[in-house]
């Protein structure tokens, strides 16, 4: 049985300088997301558009799903639907296996991890190269990405040295950034050169003009897509929007709102196949369209994975990226998750502070979403056995004034006479966190007694 997420989150913070550094570099990147969105006075304007786009996408995805099939046929590109994983990684090695091809060089994709696209090709003899600096590190490492913007935010500088050192060869003890960016891409241009296709994710599909958006900061994708003569593309449905006026939109926000930049420093729109050349583009749907029926949970596909609400989160800002199980961290990660077992305990570690809601750019409902699948996880009998106890039993006190003001006194009284047993029993969050000093009485006494009735 896996670890739960507040176990996880306990191996992490035992590093209190990690934490509170990568807590600092998470917070800078909300910071300049910040500026960014204060520049444009038309910014939440932009964010409503947006939000109803989606939604308009999400009612009408079946003909925006024909029209971009058809239209990219058109263009010349072939066209696959995946219904789950095993269908995606099976037509993806197939396109592979049937032209010969050995190796693929890929850009980074939350799909793909989604679907354990790598270790399926790796089975089948093809050799899967990630050409995003941050997934690289993490291949070379054997780790899941942390964070789906930045993958490798939980590691230092230094810890990267001795992995280059190891593994591609760089100098001993050597941490400089710009150093160890330059061996990156010697060692990349090589397998580059050596690939025979690539593959790329897709930020936004087209579909009246039958093309997609790639955006990457290190034109990784588009040295990829650009080499080789066959290129797949992958894309869960939601990716969808109607014409390349909503794409616009979406690509004014995305890099603004993930990292502070006004513009990813690569956007490219592959509308077609080069000449003598083969572009496939699978959809896929994975469970999509059913969590979509629920009207709680459809929102969540509006989601342009910018990354901004997993900045912004507390819980995962102190608690890293691998304290999650679900292959997205963060409010997304457990928006998307729903009421999947497996993410059940991190659903309990949300503080519905609604930072996330704040900042995203399409207006997910993230916390009311999340809130949802607590809702469900207690319908279906799934409560951690302590919740299952105590919330019943907190239910009553809290529905009852008089209820509520007993458990608040016999609480001063026993943080005044027996602190440090009541923080023991109390556990988990309680464990790294001080008790206030209790105050004399109550406020409803104190506003009784300065205020009268
Ligand atoms: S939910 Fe919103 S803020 Fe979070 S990754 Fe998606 S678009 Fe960005």
């Amino acid at each position: 049985m896996s670890q739960t997420h507040a176990r996880k989150v306990e191996t992490f913070t035992a590093d209190e300088a990690r934490v509170d550094w990568h807590s600092a570099a998470l917070l800078a990147l909300r910071d300049k997301r910040d500026l960014q969105a204060k520049s444009l006075p038309e910014w939440e304007q932009m964010r409503e558009t947006a939000s109803r786009m989606k939604l308009y996408v999400l009612s009408h995805l079946p003909e925006l799903l024909e029209q971009f099939t058809s239209n990219c046929e058109a263009n010349g590109m072939e066209v696959h639907w995946a219904r789950d994983a095993k269908e995606h990684n099976e037509i993806v090695a197939g396109i592979l296996k049937e032209r010969g091809k050995k190796k693929l060089v890929k850009s980074k994709s939350m799909l793909t991890e989604e679907v354990h696209l790598v270790p399926h090709l790796e089975k089948h003899g093809i050799e899967c190269i990630e050409t995003d600096l941050g997934e690289r590190i993490l291949q070379l490492r054997e780790e899941p990405p942390s964070h789906i913007v930045v993958p490798a935010i939980h590691l230092k500088k230094e810890e990267i040295g001795e992995l280059f050192h190891e593994k591609i060869g760089t100098q001993a003890g050597a941490s400089d950034p710009t150093y160890l960016t330059h061996a990156a891409r010697e060692s990349m241009r090589q397998e580059f050169l050596s690939a025979d296709a690539a593959m790329t994710g897709v930020n936004m599909a087209i579909a009246d003009e039958g093309a997609f958006v790639v955006c990457t900061n290190e034109g990784n994708a588009d040295m990829g897509a650009h080499l080789p003569d066959l290129h797949i593309a992958v894309m869960g449905m939601e990716k969808l929007v109607p014409d390349a006026d909503s794409a616009a939109l979406l690509m004014r926000m995305l890099a603004r709102n993930a990292t502070g930049q006004p513009s990813t420093s690569y956007n490219s729109i592959f509308g077609a196949p080069r000449p003598g050349c083969q572009l496939h583009i699978v959809i896929v749907d994975n469970g999509r369209s059913l969590r979509m029926a629920d009207r709680r949970h459809a929102e969540i596909y509006k989601c342009i994975r910018c990354g901004a609400c997993i900045n912004t989160c507390p819980v995962y800002r102190r608690g890293g990226g691998h304290s999650y199980d679900y292959f997205i961290p963060g409010p997304i990660g457990l928006a998307i998750a729903g009421d999947n077992p497996e993410a059940n305990s991190e659903a309990w570690a949300c503080t519905l502070n609604g930072s996330c809601n704040n900042v995203c750019p399409v207006k997910v409902p993230l916390r009311e979403t999340i809130a949802y699948h607590r809702e469900q996880l207690a319908q279906q009998k799934q409560l951690p056995y302590h919740k299952n106890a105590y919330m019943p039993l907190a239910g009553k006190i809290f529905g009852s004034p008089r209820g509520l003001s007993m458990a608040m006194a016999a609480a001063r009284v026993g943080l005044r006479i027996m602190p440090q047993t009541l923080q023991r029993r109390i556990g988990g969050w309680s464990k790294s966190r001080d008790f206030p000093k209790p105050p004399a009485e109550s406020f409803a006494h104190w506003y009784r007694k300065n205020r009268g009735e």
